[in-house]
C-alpha cells in the first residue's frame, strides 16, 4: 500500500528536517551488525526490519530494540518516515520481493550499493572507536601528567621543608653547644673566639670579629676573628671611626650596606671588599666591653630573626666576657707592680724557677741582673717622694727598652730591680747591664717646674747559670753580691759575679 501524501518532494523535505528512515531487509548476521551500527548513527533511524523468518537474529534484535519487524514486503509501504531500504538479505526470495516493490520517495539499495554502505559503516565505526580510544588516552595522559606535577611539587616542598628543618636543627644544636661552652670558657681569648664561632655557626656570618675596648688608648683592639686571616683586620680601631666605633659610642646595633670606599668599613685593611656589615655592642651592665661585628662581601640584609639571634649571642657572651676580663685583670694585678707595671717580686721568683728548669733541661745559659738606684734616699730627701716615684717609673721604662720579648723584668724591692735573661751568657748579660747603666747615666730627670734637671745612676750586678749558682737563691745572691761590689767600687757600674 502506498502512504498518502508521500512523494519525491515530500521525502526530500523529510530528509532535510529529520533523520533518514531506513528499513533493513534480511535477518542474517550482517544485517544484525548493520542494525547495531545504524542505531548509533545520529542522522539515521531504523524504522523496520524485514525478513522471511521472525527467528532470524536481526529480527530478534529489532524486536528487542522496539523496532517494527515484518515478514511481508507489502507492510513496508505503510511504515511512516521510510526513505531507504537497505537490502542485506542473503535470500533471493527477499531480493525478488523488494525488486517488485515500488514506494514513491523510497530508494532500495541492493547488491554492491549495500556492500558499500556496509563497508562505510564499518570504517566509520572503526575510526570512531580509534578516536574514542585516542581521546581516552589523551585524558589518561593528562591525568598522569597532572599527578606527576603534583607529586613533583610535593616532593620539592618536602625536600625544602626537610632542608629547612635540618638547618634549624643544626642551628639549635649549635646554639645549645654555644651556650654550654660559654659557661665553661674563662679566658678572654677563648670567649672572644667562641663568640666569632657562634656568629659563624648560628648566623652563617661570612666574616666575624670581636674588638675589645682599651681604656688607656680609647681604641678598639682586635681580640678574635673568623672568615679571614688576622692581617685582613685592622688591629686597632679608634672609637671615633667605622661602624665598630659607632656601635661602641651609641651602644646600639648598627647595620649598613657599604658603598664603595666607605669609611664605615675601614676596620678592615681593604674596606672595598665589604658589602654588608652589622656591629653589635658587647654590653655588660652599664659598660660596653667592645663590639661584635659580622660582615659579608655580598649585599645581605639581616632579617629581624637574624638580628635577634645576633643580639642574643652578644648579650649572653658579654657577661661571660666581663667575667673573663675581670679575671684577666686580677691575674695581671696579682703578678705586676702597680707603680712601674713591671712584674712583682713573687712572680719573678716563680718565673726564675721555671726558666732555670728549662735552662737545666736544654743545657742553656741563663743570666740574672740585680740593679739598685744610687743614692736614691738623697734624691727623695731633696725632691720629695712623689718625684722619686717618677724616677722609678722612668727607670722601668728604660729597662723595658733594653730587653727582648723573652726577658723578664721585675721590681724586686723599693728601688731594686731584677732582670732574668734566658739563653744569655755572662758576656751578653753584662752588655745589657752596661747599656742600661749608660742610658740611665744620660737620662735627665726634671725635678721642678722651672726646668731644673738632675741625674741618677744605677749600680748593677750580673750572675750567670750555671757558673755563679745553680739554684734561684744562689743565683740571686751572687747577682746581689756583684751589685754591692759595684757600689763598693764607687757606684754607676756593672759588675760580673765572681
Ligand atoms: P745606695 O743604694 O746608693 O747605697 O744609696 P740609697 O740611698 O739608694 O740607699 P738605699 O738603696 O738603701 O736606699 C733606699 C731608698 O730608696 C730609701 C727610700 O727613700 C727609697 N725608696 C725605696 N722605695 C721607694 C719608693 O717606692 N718610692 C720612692 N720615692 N723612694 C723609695
Ligand atoms: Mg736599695
Ligand atoms: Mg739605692
Amino acid at each position: 500500500m502506498m502512504v498518502d501524501g508521500i512523494d519525491a518532494a515530500g521525502s526530500a523535505v523529510r530528509r532535510r528536517n529529520g533523520p533518514i528512515g531506513v528499513v533493513i531487509a534480511g535477518g542474517g548476521l550482517r544485517a544484525t551488525s548493520v542494525l547495531r551500527l545504524l542505531t548509533e548513527v545520529e542522522d539515521l533511524r531504523v524504522v523496520g526490519v524485514f525478513d522471511s523468518s521472525l527467528n532470524a537474529p536481526a529480527m530478534r534484535l529489532a524486536e528487542d530494540l522496539g523496532i517494527f519487524v515484518t515478514t511481508e514486503s507489502d507492510d513496508l509501504a505503510q511504515i511512516e518516515g521510510l526513505d531507504l531500504i537497505l537490502d542485506l538479505s542473503e535470500d533471493p526470495a527477499i531480493s525478488r520481493g523488494l525488486s517488485g516493490l515500488s514506494i514513491p520517495g523510497v530508494d532500495v539499495i541492493t547488491g554492491s550499493g549495500a556492500e558499500l554502505v556496509w563497508d562505510l559503516l564499518v570504517a566509520k565505526k572503526r575510526s570512531e572507536e580509534q578516536e574514542k580510544i585516542f581521546v581516552e588516552l589523551q585524558v589518561a595522559y593528562d591525568k598522569i601528567r597532572s599527578h606527576e606535577r603534583k607529586l613533583q611539587a610535593s616532593k620539592e616542598a618536602l625536600e625544602r621543608a626537610n632542608a629547612e628543618l635540618e638547618n634549624r636543627l643544626a642551628e639549635i644544636f649549635f646554639t645549645h653547644e654555644f651556650f654550654k661552652a660559654l659557661t665553661v670558657f674563662s679566658s678572654v681569648d677563648d670567649v672572644a673566639s667562641l663568640v666569632v664561632d657562634g656568629a659563624n655557626g648560628i648566623l652563617g656570618a661570612e666574616i666575624s670579629c670581636v674588638y675589645l675596648f682599651d681604656q688607656e688608648t680609647w681604641t678598639l683592639r682586635l681580640r678574635a676573628c673568623q672568615g679571614r686571616p688576622d692581617e685582613w683586620f685592622r688591629e686597632v680601631v679608634p672609637v671615633s671611626e667605622t661602624i665598630l666605633g659607632a656601635a661602641f659610642r651609641d651602644g646600639f646595633t648598627q647595620q649598613a650596606d657599604v658603598p664603595q670606599g666607605s669609611e664605615l668599613a675601614r676596620w678592615v685593611v681593604e674596606p672595598e671588599e665589604i658589602r654588608s656589615q652589622t656591629a653589635v655592642p658587647l654590653r655588660a651592665g652599664d659598660s660596653i666591653l667592645g663590639v661584635l661585628a659580622v660582615a659579608w662581601t655580598t649585599y645581605r640584609e639581616l632579617d629581624v630573626a637574624e638580628r635577634d639571634r645576633l643580639q642574643v649571642i652578644a648579650n649572653q657572651s658579654s657577661l661571660t666576657l666581663q667575667n673573663a676580663l675581670l679575671h684577666e685583670e686580677l691575674e695581671r694585678l696579682s703578678v705586676t707592680d702597680r707603680l712601674t707595671d713591671l712584674y712583682n717580686h713573687g712572680y719573678l721568683l716563680q718565673r726564675l724557677e721555671e726558666e732555670l728548669g728549662r735552662a737545666a733541661r736544654f743545657g742553656h745559659r741563663l743570666s740574672v741582673i740585680m740593679m739598685d738606684i744610687d743614692d736614691f734616699k738623697q734624691f727623695n730627701d731633696t725632691y720629695g717622694h712623689p718625684r722619686g716615684d717618677q724616677v722609678l717609673k722612668a727607670v722601668s721604662g728604660i729597662i723595658r727598652q733594653n730587653l727582648r720579648e723573652i726577658d723578664v723584668a721585675a721590681r724586686y724591692g723599693g728601688e731594686e730591680f731584677v732582670i732574668v735573661l734566658p739563653e744569655t751568657d755572662a758576656e751578653g748579660a753584662l752588655r745589657v747591664a752596661e747599656r742600661i747603666r749608660q742610658t740611665m747615666e744620660a737620662y735627665e730627670i726634671e725635678v721642678d717646674h722651672g726646668g731644673a734637671r738632675d741625674r741618677r745612676t744605677v749600680s748593677l750586678g750580673v750572675a750567670t747559670y750555671p757558673v755563679h749558682g745553680q739554684t734561684v737563691a744562689r743565683l740571686v745572691d751572687a747577682a746581689d753580691r756583684a751589685m754591692y761590689e759595684a757600689k763598693r767600687q764607687g757606684k754607676n757600674k756593672a759588675v760580673l759575679a765572681r
